[in-house]
């Protein structure tokens, strides 16, 4: 087995990964986690449709798990939301 960088495309980019190539048939393995890891990103990267719901006089918009786990955040993190122009809502851990 080699170490060698395999190119996964995205729409139009491409994301390099380390894999394992088996130098007898030319098949190559990849970092399951690392590959993981990348498909969740390029998924996310599209953007996550969610509902508003409402508790009490505030609105509530769910954080889905998948988004949860790739960024690490748990219950009792603080975040901060931050209006962008008329139509944007950007909410950053921290
Ligand atoms: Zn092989």
């Amino acid at each position: 087995m080699k170490k060698e960088k395999v190119r996964l495309r995205f729409g139009e980019s491409y994301v390099e990964v380390e894999g394992l190539r088996c130098e007898k048939c030319g098949e190559t393995l990849l970092d399951p986690e690392k590959t993981q890891r990348i498909l969740l990103l390029n998924k996310l990267l599209k953007g996550v449709r969610v509902k508003v719901g409402s508790l009490g006089k505030s609105l509530i918009i769910r954080i889905p798990a998948d988004v949860r786990d790739f960024l690490g955040l748990a219950k009792g993190d603080e975040v901060v939301i931050r209006i962008s122009g008329d139509e944007k809502l950007i909410v950053e851990k921290g």
